[in-house]
Formats: structure tokens, C-alpha cells, sequence
């Protein structure tokens, strides 16, 4: 596609909008990314979004953790989420002209320990998967664990030590993408998209919710678990994208007392997973539930109850810690846990969506991977397994990475 380039867009217009290069729909993370790096490809963009800058990213807990996020049979996730890892210095590097406060990125390694034998004969699992696959992970005992992380409950049995899964405070990363967007010249549209505008089998932008159009030359789909469910999607472009609920508090650290945690400390109690992940402004992020419970996101005393329960027996100091939020946020999700990237069956519509656990870490990879396919190329070698038609017969036909 030939980029209007020159013309510096405005921003949160009202009335009849100007066609533009590329309309991504949808303003949460991985929209604001996607519009981000497209600008700076030349191409002129508008998000179209009623709140941009919300969405999953206001909730998470911004770990940066492809290592003990690894699991059973996700080995070409793993090659994603890793290689979106590499990126995380430069891109937050890049970020920093439009975060005067940063964007709480933390290099400080993760310690996922185990509870009881139970616990730890998965644990000895998960490491080996890990070695098999190359990983960095060092085994320790208990005590070493204790030794790390004083505040550990003294039941800990052993844990992983892996020193490259870090973290990044996913609001701060959100606001410092809304600033460069603005900066780039995306326009932001702020309203909901009705309806995908196609004709003579292309897709032509979207109809807003006060009844205009907005004309691209693209539209990117990247509305999040409301991704399916953009009214004219036609049937040959599947968006099996499903929302996966996750409840997490934000507990803060005494005063005139040291920080609890040091680190990310995560583990599986009674076969659920929690984290606590201390930032350096002395939050201490607690999650996360994962609930099948369709667009629902309610707090429930059961969710608190179960991330509290679980916390204590991993860190028993966390109950005199003040609780100062409780959120629930959903995770847009796909059968193969992978995001949807790049071209679909119909010319003119692409996805970045399903990004399910791993949306933070993989904002940087998104940014290039869109880029790349909204300028005409292919997909970066790590995100093909994960092109946007891989789930539809008319998708298996198009090349991962090729635009129709
Ligand atoms: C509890 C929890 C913990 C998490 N922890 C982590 C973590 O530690 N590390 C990590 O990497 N990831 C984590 N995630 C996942 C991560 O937050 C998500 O993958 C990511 O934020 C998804 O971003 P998104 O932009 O695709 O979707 P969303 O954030 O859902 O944004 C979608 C946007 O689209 C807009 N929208 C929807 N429909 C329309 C429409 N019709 N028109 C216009 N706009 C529309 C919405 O307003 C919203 O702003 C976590 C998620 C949750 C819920």
C-alpha cells in the first residue's frame, strides 16, 4: 500500500472523519503499539477507540516472563515471547521520550517456588521442559529460596531461580504508547466501531457508533476479547478470540518497613497459579484468577479470598500489607493460546489480537510484526506460526506473512 505520507494526523476528532493509510480498531496495548510503529512507517493511522489507553493492559501485571510462562506444547509461543523479551530494553528505550516517569521496566528476575512435594515434582517437571528447550532456570533449595527472599514462608520446599524474566508496569507502558501515538500524529477517534465496511469483497474501514465512516486503506482488528465480535466481519475470517477473566489486587508496601518481595515470586498452589510482583514505588501486585466467565468482570469475595489464601501461605507477611485495589480484566484469548497477526482471507483487514497472558511482553514484537504487514511485508520469522488465518480453511491457503 502507498503511504500518505506528510500529513500529520490530528487527534479525537468529531464528525465526518478523513480516509486514512490504516484504522485499527480497538486502543488498548497492542492497538496503541500496532498504531504506533504503523505511523512510523509513514502510514497515516486513527485508532477508534471510545477509551483508548484502558482495556486488559490497566489490569495486568506486566510480567516479562517467557521462561516460567512456558508450558506443555506452547514451544513456538515460547520462540515469540522470547524474541519479543530481546526487544524489551530498546523498545522501552525508545518509549522514554514520551514516559518522563519510565514505564517501570525492572530487570529483576523471577523465583517460582513450590509449596509441597506436590508443588515441586511439577516444578522439577517445568525446569526440565525448560532445559530441554535451552532455557535458563537454576534449581534451589528451600533454604537457598530463603535465602534470595527472606519473607518466603518457611515451607518452601525449592524453586527456579530465573534471573531473565523481568517486569514492566503496564499502565505506565499504556500512557507512555498513548503520548507517542499522539506524537507520531495518530489520530484518535474516540468512539466505538460498529461495523466493518466491506464492498466488492474488500474491506473498505469502519462505521462509528454515531453512524459515520472512517475509510481506510487497513483495518486492523484489535478490539481485544471483543475482537469476534465486530459487527460485518464476513465468515471466511474467522476471529476466534474468547474472554479469559482474571481477578488481581494491589497491595502496598509499609512505609517504614523494607519491601516484602525482592523479585517476581510465583508458584502453583493447591493447582492454582499465583504471582506477587513488587514494583519499585512499593506496589505489590497480587493475581490472577483464570475464568472462563464470558465478558464478566466482577470482583468476587471468591477470587479475593482464593489470590489472599494462596499469597499467605507463599508470603505470610502480605496480610498486613494495605490492600488498595481489586480488579478483574480479560484476556483475549485463542484456542492455541498464540496471538492472531497480520492479513486475513479479505484484502484491506488485519488482526493483532489473542494475546491472551502474554500482550505486555509481546508489544514489541507486535509493533514490527505489524508494521511489517501493513507496509506490504511479511511477518517477522517468529510471529508466522502465528498469522492470522491459521484458523480458517481460506487462511491454511494464504502464506503466514503475505498480504492478500
Ligand atoms: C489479570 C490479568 C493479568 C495479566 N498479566 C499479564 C502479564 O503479567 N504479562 C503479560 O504480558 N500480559 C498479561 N496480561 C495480558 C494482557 O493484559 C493482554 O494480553 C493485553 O493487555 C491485551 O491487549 P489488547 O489491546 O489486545 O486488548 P484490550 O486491552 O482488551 O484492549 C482492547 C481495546 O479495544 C477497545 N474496543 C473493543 N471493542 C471495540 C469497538 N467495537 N470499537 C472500538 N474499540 C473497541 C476497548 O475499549 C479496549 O480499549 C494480563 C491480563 C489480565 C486480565
Amino acid at each position: 500500500m502507498e503511504a500518505r505520507t506528510g500529513a500529520r494526523a490530528h487527534e479525537d476528532t468529531e464528525g465526518p472523519a478523513r480516509p486514512v493509510d490504516v484504522a485499527v480498531v480497538g486502543g488498548g496495548l497492542v492497538g496503541l503499539v500496532t498504531a504506533w510503529r504503523a505511523a512510523g512507517a509513514g502510514l497515516t493511522t486513527a485508532v477508534v477507540d471510545p477509551e483508548p489507553g484502558g482495556g486488559a493492559a490497566s489490569v495486568a501485571a506486566g510480567m516479562l516472563a517467557p521462561v516460567t510462562e512456558l508450558h506443555h506444547g506452547e514451544e513456538a509461543l515460547l520462540a515469540l515471547n522470547l524474541a519479543s523479551a530481546r526487544r524489551y530494553p530498546d523498545f522501552v528505550a525508545e518509549l522514554a521520550a514520551h514516559a518522563p516517569a519510565g514505564v517501570g521496566y525492572r530487570p529483576c528476575g523471577t523465583l517460582a517456588v513450590a509449596l509441597d512435594a506436590d508443588d515441586r515434582a511439577l516444578l522439577r517437571e517445568t525446569h526440565l521442559t525448560q532445559r530441554q528447550c535451552g532455557l535458563e532456570a537454576e534449581w534451589l533449595t528451600g533454604r537457598e529460596c530463603r535465602r534470595l527472599e527472606p519473607m518466603l514462608a518457611p515451607g518452601v520446599r525449592g524453586g527456579l531461580r530465573v534471573d531473565g524474566d523481568h517486569q514492566v508496569d503496564p499502565r505506565m507502558l499504556t500512557a507512555a504508547l498513548l503520548a507517542a501515538c499522539r506524537h507520531a500524529g495518530v489520530r484518535l477517534v474516540r468512539h466505538t466501531a460498529r461495523e466493518l465496511l466491506v464492498a466488492a469483497d474488500r474491506a473498505l474501514g469502519v462505521r462509528l457508533a454515531d453512524g459515520t465512516r472512517l475509510e481506510a486503506g487497513q483495518t486492523v482488528v484489535a478490539a481485544g476479547s471483543h475482537s469476534g465480535r465486530l459487527a460485518g466481519l464476513p465468515p471466511e475470517v474467522a476471529v476466534p478470540v474468547r474472554p479469559v477473566k482474571g481477578q488481581i489486587l494491589r497491595l502496598r508496601d509499609l512505609p517504614d518497613r523494607p519491601p516484602l518481595l525482592n523479585r517476581t515470586v510465583r508458584a502453583v498452589v493447591r493447582g492454582e497459579a499465583v504471582y506477587l510482583v513488587p514494583r519499585e514505588n512499593g506496589e505489590l501486585v497480587l493475581g490472577a484468577t483464570s475464568e472462563e466467565r464470558g465478558w464478566d468482570t466482577e470482583v468476587t469475595a471468591g477470587g479475593v479470598y482464593r489470590l489472599l489464601r494462596d499469597a499467605h501461605a507463599l508470603l505470610p507477611g502480605i496480610t498486613e500489607l494495605p490492600l488498595v485495589e481489586s480488579r478483574a480484566g480479560l484476556r483475549p484469548t485463542t484456542p492455541d493460546n498464540g496471538p492472531l497477526l497480520g492479513p486475513t482471507a479479505l484484502p484491506g483487514l488485519q488482526l493483532a489480537t489473542g494475546h491472551h497472558r502474554n500482550g505486555v511482553l509481546l508489544a514489541p514484537l507486535t509493533g514490527e510484526a505489524m508494521a511489517a504487514s501493513l507496509t506490504g511485508g511479511a511477518l517477522p520469522e517468529p510471529a508466522r506460526p502465528f498469522h492470522a488465518g491459521r484458523f480458517t480453511d481460506a487462511g491454511t491457503a494464504l502464506r503466514s506473512g503475505v498480504p492478500a
